[in-house]
């Protein structure tokens, strides 16, 4: 699939109709109060659409939408097999609409055009293949019982599932929860995030015309506060799925607490350390690899491998690996097929990041690259990849996390001291170590305190794997077949013989 030029891209967005409505019971409608806000492009500045505004009415309105149709059963009560085919039809149909929904990405968060097209929009519709190819291979149990005794231990649907998701996957994110929620027969209301609410608006409509009933896919673009609390506090909220900050899904466990005891699960925020000790087996790789890691997505990726921990004997000789594989990505215009670092997601985002960059300098960290805002006359929202050096981890710097491409350099002088620094750290999401030590690449994997771990690599994983955090990263797991736990309820079923 080659990337089409940025002329070309540039001329699909004047045919383009970008809906910006809500979507409640198979149909686009304007939020109740008539309210909206304008959806303009990281990109370059230009409006895209007035997006509907949701608020409480809207979620009282499509969660009664979910609730009925799951209690018809008209999806809840369809046989796996069946359920399958429309989610397979449903990826099929993202992957068809490929080009739009790519360009709908890009233009509304400011990723390259190249990785919306050729990672995101596949990746997303693999999420939801995979999950729906998995319903009907997944039997119930049957229990240990005596001999005049039947115990069934069977999965139900939880029922009406709110997935509130983030802006830097917002599609992948919110495939990763649709697709198990959906293939175990749950009705759900999709809140996307207020900075890039499009394709999860564009695919609603995809989901009617793959066959999925009207009903069981609402989407209520809108702020977090307002429509996101909403959901949040919902007495008819069986589940809440949650991808975003660690203070938003705090939140939500008291959104829970407070009102019906909805199960909350929440994947959340990430600091992660990725160990380079003096034995790794390819220096050149690992400084590949961490120059990627933390300007891949502009930054904005919870597994951003934002703090480099580097074995002191070998720290002269790394950090400038590092610096000249980071000249390698460079800040572009995101609808160009080349270009690897696009723009940050809007102009709050550049302030929280620029304000890092600047409590580094106040920190006594030396700036070794980047560090400024670039391209602001295109009207856009950019900066320059960043790299921090003589960070301690104690530093603001090393503690918080930027959702930027600034990365910090921390040393170390033996495995032990690795370990601490690395778990010293409110977060659990990932982690990387490069050593050709089998012995202590496992221990030290061990010791982590995170919920993946890659080993002279950094960001692996698929949809056979599960992923989730640790600590203040969250709980439960996103997908494999782990991910299934968050949408089914467990009943024991006892008959007597
Ligand atoms: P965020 O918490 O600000 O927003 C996430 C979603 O929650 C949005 O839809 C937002 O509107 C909504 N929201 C905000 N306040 C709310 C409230 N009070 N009640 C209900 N909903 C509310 O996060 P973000 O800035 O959109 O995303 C960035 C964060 O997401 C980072 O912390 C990143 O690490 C995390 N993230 C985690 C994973 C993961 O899998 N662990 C993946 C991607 C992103």
């Amino acid at each position: 699939m080659s990337t089409p030029t940025r002329a070309e891209w540039e001329q699909r967005f004047q045919s383009l109709t970008i809906e910006g409505r809500a979507f409640i019971q198979g149909e686009y409608c304007d939020a109740a109060s008539g309210e909206t806000f304008d959806c303009i492009s990281p990109v370059d500045g230009r409006f895209l659409t007035k997006v509907a505004s949701c608020d409480t009415a809207d979620a009282d309105r499509a969660v009664a939408s979910a609730r009925a149709t799951f209690e018809s059963g008209v999806w809840s009560r369809l046989a796996p097999v069946k359920r399958k085919a429309i989610i397979i039809r449903f990826a099929d149909l993202l992957e068809q609409n490929a080009a739009e929904l790519g360009l709908l990405e890009t233009l509304d968060m400011g990723k390259p055009i190249s990785d919306s097209y050729h990672i995101d929009i596949p990746l997303s519709a693999r999420a939801l293949r995979w999950s729906g190819e998995a319903i009907d291979k997944i039997y119930d149990e049957v229990a240990a019982t005596a001999h005049d005794e039947l115990g069934l231990v069977t999965r139900e649907p939880v029922g009406v599932v709110a997935a509130i998701v983030p802006w830097n996957f917002p599609l992948m994110m919110a495939c990763w929860k649709l697709g198990p929620a959906l293939a175990t027969g749950n009705s759900v209301v999709l809140k996307p995030s207020e900075k890039s609410p499009l394709t999860a608006i564009r695919i609603a409509q995809l989901a009617i015309e793959a066959g999925i009933p009207p009903g069981v896919l609402n989407v209520l673009p809108g702020f977090g506060h307002t429509v996101g609390k909403a959901l949040g506090l919902h007495m008819d909220v069986d589940t809440i799925v949650f991808t975003g900050s660690t203070r938003t899904a705090k939140q939500l466990m008291i959104y829970a607490g407070e009102s019906n005891m909805k199960r909350v699960w929440l994947e959340a925020g990430g600091k992660s350390p990725n160990i380079v000790f003096a034995d790794a087996p390819d220096l050149k790789e690992a400084a590949k690899a961490a120059a990627s890691g933390i300007a891949f997505n502009q930054g904005e990726v919870c597994t951003a491998g934002s703090r480099l921990l580097v074995e002191r004997s070998i720290k002269d000789q790394f950090l400038p690996l590092v610096i000249e594989a980071l000249k390698t990505w460079k800040p572009g215009h995101p609808l160009d097929p080349e270009t690897n670092v696009g723009a940050l997601v809007d102009t709050q985002q550049l302030n929280t990041v620029l304000g890092y960059i600047e409590a580094g300098h106040a920190d006594g960290a030396q700036l070794v690259a980047g560090g400024k805002r670039t391209l602001e006359e295109t009207g856009g929202v950019y900066v320059e990849p960043t790299i921090f050096d003589g960070v301690s981890n104690a530093m603001k710097i090393a503690q918080e996390e930027i959702f930027g491409p600034v990365l910090s350099v921390i040393t170390f002088d033996t495995p032990e001291e690795a370990i601490k620094i690395a778990n010293d750290t409110q977060y659990g999401l990932a982690a990387a170590v490069w050593t050709r030590d089998i012995s202590k690449a496992h221990l030290t994997a061990k010791a982590l305190r995170a919920g993946s771990v890659w080993i002279n690599q950094y960001d692996g994983g698929d949809m056979t794997a599960p992923f989730g955090g640790f600590k203040q990263s969250g709980n439960g797991r996103d997908k494999s077949l782990h991910a299934f736990d968050k949408y089914t309820e467990i009943k024991a079923t006892w008959i007597k013989l």
